[in-house]
């Protein structure tokens, strides 16, 4: 006989399987909002943690169960909000109006919300006069109510992502997934088990305020620390929940039982420090650089075979809640050791790797409640920020391995600019000059990099592109899968500053044009342009696909110094006799450009 346990493996290896075939479709152009909408339907750990904090558990339960709901509602309305605020930008040149436009704020979305908020608000009431739910769903019809939502919203989250397979259906497939979630929570409401509605209120409450804010308010920029942050919310929630269910039962628990729900709370536990790590060394509240010290790996092996040795020994003999507790606190503790000696720029391939191990600690959070929505959003969960970060590694040319023991990212500035005095001359160029330049060129490729991003310059590039326009010269822009700090980075800059994305190329469209291209302009971008990729088999960054702008007829660099960019390895670039290096903050070049231009 086929036991729950079966069905529920089918089940995730299954959504794994399709995970896999919808998100290999997602083009690049919308990595970033892939990733944020994941962390929405991530979310789902919501229905476990509002039965926890609805239900008559104790206390202590109650508590874990309330801030479970707060992370959760968190991850859901701003994971939805910012999705739809990205997705919201994407337009075709036909659609483009002429004029600056305003973001919509998810108007679809507050409705859900309301929606959602209003039914449990009618539940309390009814709970507080004593009638429960009874009156509204027939007690035999509770387990039935559940089951068809969540098959309903299974359903809706998968059409969610398939839509993700092009821009023109994103926003729609997002609304689908956005009502889907809607139907998980209000069945999830009806659950027999919940009591009491007051904890869940206040949880929501103070969830959509957080989330609502964030998603609303966060700048572009900001959108790989916010993606960090959500997912320390709902790897918290899981973690919590799975406490309560083992404070629950005393840790008197079948294997299978007691499998799952370690490696819920564990994984749970290091997610959540490790992507709050991630978040502070992007939002530069820590330092950037990677942290190393003598014995670093020795130290975090032992930790995590403490961990392990732990759970097995929590899986196979009988119930120590004090060993229990000890697990949990060294997965809190390995999640931060794992993440100091990373690099904050490769903190993108850090934040997809803890995406997947989210969606695996929600995953185990469904074996464990044998709820079969977060199976299915756990293993998709998984499965795209697994593939993810396997596209970072494969576009950066470095393995996972390196990326996660390399340090890499260890600048060394004093050394590379003594060895660029070494290298030879570097032609400067003033604005004044560049707009001459321009003035007799009938072909432009804008190359944008990390640099546009900080120095928020992707209003001023998509003017000069206008202009240019205007004056028939052709413009395309070129886009690297790694340029910036998030896959997809600068197609949702440029998405923001009305940039239609049929002007944007990818590497391998684009550098076959470059040879035809009177200049290649690149703005803030380093590592994606060096050539020493292509030609230099002892460079560091040898064998990674770059944007070959070196065969453009001429090459205007936009940057500040000669200093190099993430990977610490000086550009040869800036050393050819074709290249002219405009100095400055890439804004305040560019706004010098555009007046001489004009004039
Ligand atoms: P980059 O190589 O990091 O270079 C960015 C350049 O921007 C710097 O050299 C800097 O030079 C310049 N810059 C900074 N502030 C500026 C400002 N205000 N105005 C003008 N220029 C400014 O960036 P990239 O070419 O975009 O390459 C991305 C790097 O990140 C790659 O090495 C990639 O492997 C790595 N990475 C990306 C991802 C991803 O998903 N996107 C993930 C992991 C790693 P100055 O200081 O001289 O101005």
């Amino acid at each position: 006989m086929t036991t729950e346990l079966e069905v529920g493996l089918y089940i995730f290896m299954l959504a794994g399987f399709l995970g896999y075939h919808i998100i290999t479709r997602v083009p690049p152009l919308l990595h970033t909002p892939l990733m944020s909408a994941t962390n929405a339907i991530a979310g789902i750990s919501l229905v476990g943690s509002l039965v926890v904090a609805g239900a008559d558990y104790g206390p202590v339960s109650t508590v874990l169960g309330f801030i479970a709901v707060t992370c959760s509602s968190t991850n859901v309305v701003g994971g939805f909000l910012i999705t739809d605020r990205m997705l919201s930008m994407f337009k075709k040149s036909e659609e483009q109006t002429g004029q600056q436009r305003r973001v919509p704020f998810g108007r679809v979305l507050v409705t859900l919300v309301i929606l959602g908020a209003s039914v449990i608000t009618f539940l309390y009431w009814s709970a507080t006069r004593g009638e429960g739910t009874e009156w509204i769903v027939h007690p035999t019809l509770h387990a039935e109510t559940l089951k068809y939502s969540y098959i309903l919203s299974a359903a809706l989250f998968i059409l969610g992502l398939k839509g993700l397979s092009s821009p023109k259906y994103a926003r729609k497939g997002m609304h689908a997934a956005a009502f889907g979630m809607l139907m998980a929570v209000v069945g999830t409401l009806f659950h027999p088990e919940i009591v009491t509605y007051k904890w869940i209120i206040v949880g929501f409450i103070i969830g959509s305020i957080v989330g609502g804010t964030m998603g609303l308010r966060i700048p572009m920029m900001a959108v790989p620390q916010r993606t960090a942050l959500s997912h320390s919310l709902g790897a918290l929630a899981a973690c919590l929940v799975g406490i309560s269910e083992y404070l629950r039962h005393d840790g008197v628990l079948s294997t299978v039982v007691m499998t799952p729900l370690g490696f819920e709370v564990v994984v749970g536990g290091l997610t959540f420090t490790g992507s709050l790590m991630a978040a502070a060394k992007l939002q530069e509240l820590l330092p950037g650089h990677p942290i190393t010290y003598k014995g670093q790996n020795v130290l975090n092996l032992t930790l995590l075979a403490a961990i392990v040795g732990n759970l097995i020994y929590l899986v196979i003999g009988p119930a120590v809640p004090m060993l229990f507790y000890i697990m949990v606190g060294l997965a809190f503790v390995f999640g931060f050791l794992l993440v100091i000696p990373i690099g904050a720029a490769d903190m993108p391939v850090v934040i997809a790797l803890l995406n997947s191990y989210g969606g695996l600690a929600d995953a185990s959070m469904g074996f464990v409640l044998m709820n079969k929505i977060q199976i299915i959003t756990g293993s998709l969960d998984g499965t795209s920020g697994f593939l993810l970060s396997l596209l970072m590694c494969k576009a950066m040319n470095r393995s996972a391995f390196n990326v996660l023991f390399g340090a890499f990212g260890k600048v060394d500035t004093e050394g590379s600019e003594q060895a660029a005095e070494a290298k030879g001359t570097v032609r400067s160029i003033s604005p004044e000059e560049v707009s001459v330049l321009l003035d007799s060129v009938r072909s432009v490729v804008i190359v944008p990099g990390y640099g546009m991003a900080v120095a928020q310059a992707q209003h001023g590039v998509a003017e000069l592109a206008k202009l240019l326009m205007k004056q028939g010269i052709n413009v395309k822009y070129a886009i690297h899968p790694v340029a910036g700090r998030m896959p997809g980075h600068m197609n949702v800059l440029l998405a923001e500053a009305n940039v239609p994305y049929d002007q944007l190329y990818t590497m391998e469209q684009i550098n076959p044009y470059f040879p035809e291209a009177d200049i290649a302009l690149v703005v803030g971008a380093n590592d994606v342009t060096n050539p020493a990729a292509k030609n230099n088999k002892n460079s560091p960054l040898y064998g990674m696909p770059i944007l070959e702008v070196d065969r453009a007829k001429s090459i205007i660099v936009l940057k500040r110094s000669l200093r190099p960019g993430f990977s610490g390895v000086d550009n040869d670039l800036y050393y050819d006799p074709k290249c002219m290096m405009l100095f400055g903050d890439a804004k305040d070049s560019l706004n010098k450009l555009f007046a001489a231009l004009k004039s």
